[in-house]
Formats: C-alpha cells, structure tokens, sequence
C-alpha cells in the first residue's frame, strides 16, 4: 500500500522546526508495509494545505497529514481538508464535552472559547481519540475509499496517537500478507564510502536484488539494506543472506549492526576478557573517556585517563621524551605510543590508548594535514600504532579519532592490528 504525508506548519518551512513527524511516520509506516511515495511540507495557509493534500489524494489515494489541528488562528487544516470532501463543519457534542471536562479538571476554569473550535470537526468524519493531548484526530474517508487522516503536530501527541488508534487502522487497511519494508544495517568503520564499495564489487549495487545505500557519518559507514516488496518472513530471510554476503567481502571493517555503538561493544569484550582501560587523551580532550563512560556500567573496565592537552604535561604526567616532541613533533608516532603506554602503566590497566593530532582549523602542515591523527594502543605491553588523515570540520576529527580508538581496540582483540586506518596518505 502507498501513502503520501503532508506536514503542515510555517515553522517548518522557516526551518525553526525540524520535521520529525514525517521521518517517524515513514518508518513506522515500512513496518507495516505501508510506502511512503511522497512528501510535501506547507505553512499555515488554507489555500496551501487544501492545494497539498488535493494533489496527494489524487495521486494515491491515501494522505495522512500532521499539524494545524489546535485551537489557534494558525491552525487551518481541518476546515481545508473538509471542503477538499465536500463536507461542512459540525460541532461534535462529545468532543466538546470531553474538552470541557478536560479544562475544568486540568485548568480548573471553563473552556476558552478559542478551544471550542476544536470540537469541529468535518461531517461524518471518524474521530482518532488524543489521550495526549486535546486536539483530536481525523479519518475523512469518500465513496471510493480514498482517506484523509489528520493528526496534531506535537510530536509526542503524534507518536501516540499513531500507536494508539492509526496503526491498527492502518494495518487492518494494509493486510497482514502483504509485501513490508524492512531494512538491516550493517555498521563499517575505519574505511571510506568508496573503498567499501570497491571491495563488494558487483555487490556495491544491490545484494540478491536488495538496494544497498551508503550511509556515511562520523561513526563509519552504515550500509543499509532494505527489502520492500517480500511478506516479512521471506524478507528476513533475504536481508539476512544479503548480510551475510556483505560480511564476506567487508566484514573486517563490520563492528556492528543496526543501533550498536562501538563503544559499548568494545566494553562489553573488555568484561568478557577481564580487561581493564585507561587513557591519554590530547587532540580528543576526554572524548573517548566520555564516550565510554556514557556506557552504563563502565566501571567495570573504564579506569581513568589523562588529558594531556599541552606538551608540558604530556612530558611531566605520561613521560613522553621531549626529544621525541623536538625531533617528530607532538602528533608522532614516537609520541602516541608514550601516551598509550604511560596510560596502561600509571592506571595499571590491561589496555592503554593514546590519542595526539591536529583537529584544526589551524595547525595543519603540508606533511601534518589538518585531520591527522595518531593513535597508539599498548595491550598488556605490545604497542601498535596507526596514522590516519581524517576529513570534516573540527568536530568530526575529534569524533573521528575517538571512534579510529575505539577500532583499535577491536583490531587489537580480533588480531587485525596490521592494517593501516583509512583516509591514510603515504
Ligand atoms: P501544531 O499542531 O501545528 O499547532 O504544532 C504544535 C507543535 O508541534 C509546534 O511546536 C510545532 O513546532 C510542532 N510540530 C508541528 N509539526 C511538526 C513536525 N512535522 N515535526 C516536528 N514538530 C512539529
Ligand atoms: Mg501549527
């Protein structure tokens, strides 16, 4: 089944507002193997809303819109969607009656007249009860089962609403066998988005007739699977077969799937392995700290660290030489690798991670690009230690370099610490 979403709200034109609700509605929809096709964003304009939601019902029949359903001026939507059906505004007795119990119960004071409006509602609409909230929603359906249906545009509202009264109305409408949207997400880290393409080869375009996106971000690249056109029994089946086609040929980048976070998975090796970690942080300044500490229970493996933002301090806290600094500059190899090792040895911890680079926008020289970033990782007394040249803003390098740690540790526990981090120049 195909579906078109009209959000409404001149916030969301202006950009003030991000437009959630339709994000959400779309991947609750592929659940239920309900498609959306399309997507219009109008302000508060009668004209507009009637224009956007005519044109969508015409094309497919079926529109759910979000916004515009509350007591104010601003709030246009039902009275235009109406009269797309032909139909009047009629006050609804138990609306009003219950908005009235609700006012006098949550404000202690009669209904504002401004809020009565909300108790119009379009002839022989059906009524999508809100028990988040006071505006209701709509299903305005015609003759040949082409619907309308409205919900508010607060988003905690929507969200219920949806779970609460749409989704079973639309599952009833969509069927129980019909083709669902479904879509695994395979985690990469440490490779760029065209290197993993050149090793799927011939899969970079599609894994047994499955679409594949790339999906890069500051963690790696995600690369999503998605099978829309199979009942979901047949459609794990594949997704699951296309990602184990996807391991064979990338599976050395694999950290995780869907929500993991490579944090919390290196921790919870560490709990399994009984090792502890602690480290030394410069270019990052505590992010790995932070990023591992945000893990409930990390404690249990997380010792501590040292931000060793300064030269100074890295000499006098992790006893880097100042030879080393004098001779290959601060962001070295020499010089993450003291770090790693001051770190394990002064926490006495199993693993020691050291971080040092040029996050910019300043500092970089043509040999030492902004993005460079070593890191060095000394497990129970062997170092290994990896350049790599990473691209965005400042930002994106300090997460970068915290997620290259993170990897590292990976690598260290899957044996892999031979490879070279991506983006590395020679
Ligand atoms: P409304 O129902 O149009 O009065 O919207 C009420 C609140 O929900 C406003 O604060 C909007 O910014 C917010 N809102 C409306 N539409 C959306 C949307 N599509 N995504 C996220 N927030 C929204
Ligand atoms: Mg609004």
């Amino acid at each position: 089944m195909n579906i078109e979403i009209v959000t409404i709200g001149d916030e969301l034109l202006l950009g003030f507002t991000i437009d959630t609700n339709a994000a959400h509605l779309a991947r609750e929809l592929a659940a239920l193997g309900i498609r959306v096709v399309q997507r219009a964003t109008v302000g508060d304009d009668a004209n507009h809303i009637a224009t956007a939601v005519r044109d969508a019902l015409q094309r497919t029949g079926a529109v759910i819109t979000t916004g515009g359903l509350g007591p104010t001026a601003d709030d246009r939507s039902k009275p235009a969607v109406a009269e797309i059906f032909g139909r009047a505004m009629v006050l609804d007795a138990e609306i009003l009656s219950n908005l009235e119990a609700r006012w006098l119960k949550r404000f202690g004071h009669e209904l504002p007249a401004s809020n009565r409006q909300q108790a119009l509602v379009p002839e022989g609409a059906t009524i999508l009860q809100n028990r988040h909230g006071s505006a209701p929603g709509i299903w305005l359906e015609d003759e040949q089962h082409r619907f309308v249906t409205m919900l508010p545009g607060v988003p905690r509202e929507m969200r219920g609403m949806l779970a609460d009264t749409l989704m079973p109305l639309l599952r009833a409408r969509a069927g129980s066998n019909g083709p669902v949207i479904r879509s695994r997400t395979i985690r990469t880290v440490n490779i760029a988005e065209s290197a993993v393409a050149d090793r799927l080869g011939e899969l970079a375009r599609g894994v047994l007739g499955l679409p594949l996106a790339y999906l890069p971000g500051s963690d790696g690249v995600d690369l999503r699977l998605t099978s829309a056109s199979l009942p979901a029994n047949e459609a794990d089946k594949i997704l699951a077969d296309a990602a184990a086609l996807i391991h064979e040929k990338v599976g050395r980048y694999v950290y995780g799937e869907g929500d993991d976070d490579l944090a919390a998975l290196m921790l919870a090796e560490c709990v399994k392995r009984h090792a502890t970690i602690a480290v030394a942080e410069s270019c990052t300044g505590g992010l790995l700290g932070s990023r591992l500490t945000a893990i409930p229970g990390s404690s249990a493996t997380f010792l501590g660290g040292i931000i060793a933002y300064s030269n100074d301090v890295k000499v006098r806290e992790l006893n880097v030489a100042v030879t080393d600094i004098a001779e290959h500059g601060a962001v070295s190899e020499a010089v993450a690798r003291a770090m790693a090792s001051a770190a394990r040895q002064r926490f006495q911890s199993t693993i020691g991670i050291g971080i040092t680079g040029i996050a910019g926008p300043d500092g970089g020289t043509p040999e030492k690009p902004v993005g460079t970033v070593w890191v060095a990782i000394d497990v129970a007394g062997d170092v290994h230690a990896v350049r790599a040249v990473l691209p965005g803003d400042r930002n994106e390098i300090r997460y970068r370099g915290a997620q290259l740690a993170l990897d590292r540790v990976r690598r260290a526990f899957t044996n892999d610490v031979e490879s070279v981090a991506w983006m590395t120049r020679a």
